[in-house]
């Protein structure tokens, strides 16, 4: 096989689609998020304002987590030295999982260096616990899920999005003595639209279902303590497994589950993604640990957020811009076809200093590409306006078509 003219392949076909991946080179700066530097392919600087991160609360600069990470670098040292078996548990973890299954109400919580890791793990894990088990997974979970549900022998059914009637009809079509699991998001990160979270867990009930959930788009930022929207709506103890991340409105990095003493104890003695790799720094756990800890009360900060992310979308939908809303922090504007969405994405950055990436196939389906905006406390109203303005300007330019999609 001709290996170079193979990988050539590949890659053109992704510039034929206008959807090959640049890098923004950025350099953040402590304590003046959401505006970073950003080094241009000649070397050259430009100020920008960051619109696509995914630090939502714009935690990760507090000086509350600032504080932890370097007290316990200091206490600590830089690695964790070991898998968590292996030397890598140290007391920063165990407080950290203590933290984060009180946050959830929850018996205990397992800690994995991300949430990707941490739903491809505990997924692919529970074939081999509860044989003949059949996963119910929405279309529109995220690839770690999917990844996870992939393996080990289990079966696997794909329900339409957000169909609860479809995913009666899936359950009804199967053994009712198979082992049963239901797979889906509180708040999917794309369209920003929510689960039905207590008719899935009704339906789960009644086919005598476990319920997995993945609250990454909602930790820290739902919630009277940030605990998601499985604690807005009250319905935490109605979910088996809580699935959440430590590197979005938590600022840091990691990612867990929390569940019942004996589900995580499962998922620790059998998962290989949990077993075989090093654990995360105590830094990062005790930054983390802060960092939960500090949300559980700034519920302020919670209120802001939603602000600022209804007066983005309200000033995008006057200007007729076309944006999904559902009620949630983010704010996706659909522009349609992956050329027009890099296009207008490398004038912002070049013409405003405004970074926010072209979204994608197979990130979203074809025909639907966009550009997801992610407001946060710390985005005030001059950066409103430059975003708002910038996108009106090069809407305009590019004769985009100004249609309300929903909300
Ligand atoms: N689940 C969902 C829904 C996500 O969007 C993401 C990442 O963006 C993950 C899981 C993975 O989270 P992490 O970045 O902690 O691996």
């Amino acid at each position: 096989m001709d290996y170079i003219a193979q990988l050539d392949t590949a890659i053109a076909r992704l510039h034929d689609e206008g959807r090959y991946r640049t890098f923004i080179d950025i350099e953040r700066r402590n304590g003046h998020f959401p505006h970073a530097v950003r080094t241009r392919p000649d070397g050259s600087q430009q100020n920008i304002t960051v619109w696509c991160g995914n630090d939502y609360l714009g935690i990760g600069q507090h000086p509350v987590v600032l504080k932890a990470m370097h007290e316990a670098v200091d206490a600590a040292g830089a690695g964790s030295g070991g898998t968590r078996n292996s030397s890598g548990t140290t007391i920063s973890h165990k407080r950290l999982e203590a933290e984060l299954a009180d946050l959830h109400g929850k018996e205990s919580a397992l800690l994995f260096t991300s949430a990707y890791i941490a739903n491809d793990a505990t997924l692919s894990t529970r074939p081999k616990l509860f044989p003949g088990l059949i996963i119910y997974s929405d279309e529109l979970n995220h690839a770690s899920m999917i990844e996870g549900a992939r393996r080990n022998g289990g079966a696997k059914r794909i329900c339409r999005h957000n169909d609860v009637a479809h995913l009666r009809e899936l359950l009804e079509a199967d053994d009712p003595k198979a082992p049963k699991l239901i797979a889906f998001e509180s708040v999917y990160s794309m369209d920003g639209d929510f689960g039905p979270i207590e008719e899935i867990c009704d339906l789960a009930d009644e086919f005598g279902a476990l319920t997995y959930i993945d609250e990454v788009h909602a930790v820290g930022m739902y919630g009277p303590r940030g605990g998601g929207v499985s604690e807005r709506d009250r319905l935490a103890h109605r979910i088996d497994i809580i699935n959440g991340t430590l590197a979005k409105a938590f600022g840091v990095m990691g990612g867990y589950i929390a569940a019942s003493e004996k589900m995580c104890d499962t998922v620790r003695s059998y998962a290989p993604g949990f077993i075989f790799t090093t654990s995360l720094p105590p830094a990062v756990a005790a930054g983390a640990e802060a960092s939960v800890a500090y949300l559980k009360t700034a519920s302020e900060l919670r209120e802001q957020h939603q602000t600022r992310a209804k007066i983005l979308k309200l000033r995008l939908k006057r200007m007729g811009l076309p944006l999904i809303d559902h009620g949630s922090h983010i704010v996706p504007v659909i522009v349609g076809n992956p050329v027009h969405t890099k296009k207008l994405s490398d004038m912002l950055l070049d013409d405003y200093g405004i970074y926010v990436q072209p979204i994608n196939f197979p990130a979203v389906p074809r025909g639907t590409e966009r550009l997801r905006l992610t407001p946060s406390p710390v985005h005030g109203s001059a950066e409103i306006d430059q975003l708002v303005n910038g996108l009106i300007t090069l809407w305009a330019q590019c004769e985009l078509n100004r249609t309300e999609l929903a909300g």
